[in-house]
């Protein structure tokens, strides 16, 4: 967290939405009213542990300060246009932000698979490996939240409906983080929001800057207060941005590295960055990355129908992760209309994993959440970039 003396300047401070200021932060506008340092803390407290937005409400501060804060009409930058529900009871939120953007998040419920083989993709993505209060929250009471960075994605992968539209805009750190404060809400009874996952729409390390903020805010103990191994950050292979994650967090965010190919030419195919950071540089640098203890970097894998799913392939990848500490998810293409690839075979998908599990390797079927309302990984996408008067039917892309 290097840039922290930089988050300390009071007029970024002052520039800051709200929702994106850290406390000493919110302690340096309010220094400038007069107001001692510790409202900073107070302040923060009530918008992001509390998700509470209303000074009014805010009990604890003096009334000339709630009446200030009137003032700088604090809100979410976002609304929940829609929520759509699938039959395993995942939510897909469709979040409208100010200038009509519509960007998506999905909450996701942690229950086990009674298949061993196949595992939800939050668990098969969480290290449960120095879990803590594991037992005291019954897993089909834990939910995980796939959270959007950007409006659409620069990165193209062939696969991925979100590749498709393109990329529209990065979001602003109170836009990231507003998703976790509007998701809250949808909890139900007993309903506890475990761990966040990256891999909404969008390319989290293509947008740093706004991915490290959200992420300090996020772990900030006096806000949502997430343990970092909670959350997970989803990257296509941008090389410059893993390195950058790996210092700035000590490797204690999770990683999950979309490799999808053993091979150039394959993952050039299917991941076009694939040209600026070919396998051998992405290997190396997850080889360098300061992963604690006890933590392994997360492989997800999509399989496509003939394309990257044979038993060589499958040996080549094996090659490839040699002396890296990791885990596999392997995730069988979802359909996408209109795209050229295809649904690998049942029977194909275990022969892959099968060969990865002898080789020693923790491989891992993510089993499809959301299927019905296109909520699934690489189904994130909103028609167009233009606002949309109805949510997409499951027939049209990416949802
Ligand atoms: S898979 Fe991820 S990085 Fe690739 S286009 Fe889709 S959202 Fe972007």
């Amino acid at each position: 967290m290097s840039r922290a003396s930089s988050e300390l300047d009071p007029s970024l401070a002052a520039r800051l939405h709200p929702l994106a200021r850290l406390p000493a932060e919110w302690a340096t506008v309010l220094a400038r009213l007069g107001e001692p340092s510790y409202r900073g803390q107070q302040v923060f407290r009530w918008l992001h542990a509390r998700g509470v937005f209303d000074p009014a409400a805010m009990t604890d501060l003096s009334r000339n300060l709630r009446g200030t804060l009137a003032g700088m009409d604090i809100e979410v930058p976002g609304r929940v246009a829609s929520v759509h529900r699938s039959q395993d009871d995942t939510r897909k939120l469709l979040v409208e932000l100010a200038d009509g953007a519509r960007i998506e998040c999905v909450l996701i419920p942690m229950g086990r698979d009674p298949n061993a083989d196949e595992v939800d993709a939050d668990a098969a993505v969480i290290d449960d490996e120095d879990g803590d209060d594991e037992v005291l929250v019954p897993s089909n009471r834990r939910t995980t939240l796939c959270v959007s960075t950007q409006y659409g994605c620069a990165m193209g992968c062939t696969f991925c409906a979100s590749g498709k539209m393109g990329l529209g805009r990065g979001l602003d750190p109170a836009e990231i983080v507003q998703q976790v404060l509007l998701a809250r809400r949808q909890l139900g009874a007993g309903e506890v929001l475990r761990n966040l996952v990256f891999m909404g729409m969008g390319e989290p390390l293509h947008h740093y800057d706004a991915t490290a903020r959200a992420l300090r805010l996020l772990t900030h103990p006096d806000g949502l207060g997430f343990s970092p191994r909670r959350i997970t950050v989803s990257t296509v292979g941008l090389v410059p941005g893993i390195r950058r994650l790996g210092e700035d967090f000590a490797g204690k965010v999770g990683l999950a590295v979309s490799i999808h190919a053993p091979d150039d030419a394959t993952r050039e195919r299917l991941v076009p960055i694939n040209r600026r950071y070919p396998i051998a540089e992405l290997m190396a640098c997850l080889r360098a990355y300061p992963l604690p203890r006890r933590r392994r970097i997360t492989v997800e894998y999509t399989l496509v129908a003939g394309v990257n799913d044979s038993a060589g392939q499958a040996q080549e990848l094996i090659r490839l992760l040699r002396g890296i500490r990791v885990k596999v998810n392997l995730i069988p293409m979802n359909p996408i209309p209109g795209s050229p690839w295809g649904v690998p075979a049942d029977a194909r998908v275990a022969e892959f994993r099968d060969l990865l599990v002898r080789a020693g390797y923790s491989a891992f079927v993510r089993r499809r959440h959301g299927d019905d309302v296109a909520g699934a990984c690489g189904q994130l996408a909103i028609h167009g970039r233009s606002v949309v008067a109805a949510w997409p039917s499951k027939q049209e892309p990416g949802g």
